[in-house]
């Protein structure tokens, strides 16, 4: 039986999903954009982020294989990247027949890559993409080993060669890393007279000199801004709107407190809503009191700890203008709530509340 009793849910806007990459995609008009779909689209359900661009988009993007797979057997055909390259030697042939892109960053990956091609003489491994270090220092070859590499591959696997490399700090305007970064690159790049690819979403909206031939568009594709609120950013559309339903009110008097820890009191007679979402769901436990939320348009406090299955808000100054009721919907985060807004309360980034939205939490599309 498929029955929902709870009403929490992350609504997804697939209208806004496309409207994002539109969008971004015109910023960098001479690159292919790629959209970056690994971690469950960022938490937004990555079958149904495929299904909703795979007319506009030449190829995405996804961490591993098993992530390329998933999409596959929803029926996803578009060319698929993958970004960490193969794990395994035997990731080489599920890459070949599933019309896989590895990226690959370290020596022991190459040794595997000649070891396919020497047991299948009809190999396809003609599309070769390396990831360079140029100072992330996390994955990639370093720049005195890229010749080397390079000259080992075959004419075709030079002909179609992509050198990649990712930004460690691309959100900063003012940082000279980046363009150093891009520098050693680009000083690659014409050496081989290969294509490109360096920006991530922040490095697309900063650096319009990193674009090159393929851009790698993921935390923007879902309508957050990397670099904060600009003229820039402006048309971006969050696409998630993560509810959930006030479940009880409660009258607190003078000095009552509300919840674990009694980490809230209550300096006036107070009225709280209580609400069906908690750090189980990936609501951040580390949220603050003050940690907005939003009820029929209007901002108010979480207040107390976060608990697994709910959270507390004082909804005393509402009340003065609002009337507020069990069964009414509060937004967490979405298009009233910047979830900056409650990263900066919780100590943590956008990025990881979208991520760790957690499987109990339905994902539904909005109509
Ligand atoms: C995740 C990822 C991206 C996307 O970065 P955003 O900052 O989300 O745009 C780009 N490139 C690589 C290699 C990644 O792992």
């Amino acid at each position: 039986m498929s029955y929902i009793s709870r009403h929490t849910k992350a609504i997804i806007d697939l209208s806004a999903v496309v409207n994002n990459y539109e969008y971004i995609d015109s910023l960098a008009p001479n690159s292919n954009t790629i959209a970056v779909i690994k971690a469950d689209a960022y938490g937004h359900d990555a079958n149904k982020i495929a299904h909703a661009l795979a007319d506009k988009v030449a190829l995405f993007a996804v961490g591993f294989i098993d992530e390329a797979l998933a999409l596959r057997n929803e029926g996803i055909t578009t060319q698929i990247l993958i970004l960490e390259g193969p794990f395994n030697a035997s990731d080489f042939d599920v890459a070949e027949q599933h019309n896989f892109i590895l990226m690959l960053h370290s020596a022991h990956q190459i040794k595997w890559l000649d070891d396919h091609i020497k047991a299948h003489t009809q190999a396809n491994s003609h599309r070769i993409w390396l990831k360079v270090n140029t100072g992330m220092n996390r994955l990639g070859f370093n720049i005195s080993e890229v010749p080397h590499i390079v000259s080992a591959l075959c004419t075709e696997q030079q002909k179609n060669l992509v050198l990649c490399s990712h930004f460690s700090t691309a959100e900063q305007i003012n940082s000279d890393k980046p363009v150093e970064q891009l520098t050693l690159l680009k000083t690659l790049v014409s050496q081989f007279s290969c294509q490109f690819s360096m920006a991530n979403s922040a490095g697309i909206l900063n650096y319009s000199q990193s674009h090159g031939d393929y851009t790698r568009l993921g935390l923007s594709l879902y309508g957050i801004s990397p670099i904060g609120k600009s003229e820039a950013t402006k048309p971006l559309i969050p696409v998630m709107t993560l509810q959930a339903d006030i479940i009880a009110l409660h009258q607190l008097a003078i000095g009552d407190t509300v919840g674990y820890g009694d980490a809230w009191q209550a300096t006036r007679p107070s009225t709280i809503a209580t609400v069906a979402i908690g750090y189980a769901d990936g609501y951040p436990r580390n949220a603050k009191s003050g940690t907005p939320v939003a009820i029929k348009g209007k901002i108010a406090p979480i207040v107390g700890r976060v608990s697994m299955d709910m959270i507390t808000v004082d909804i005393t100054d509402l009340l003065e203008s609002t009337s507020i009721d069990i069964g009414d919907n509060v937004e967490l985060w979405g298009k009233h709530i910047s979830i900056d807004d409650v990263a900066k309360h919780s100590d943590t980034i956008n990025y990881e509340l979208l991520t760790r939205v957690s499987k109990r939490v339905p994902k539904v599309i909005s109509i």
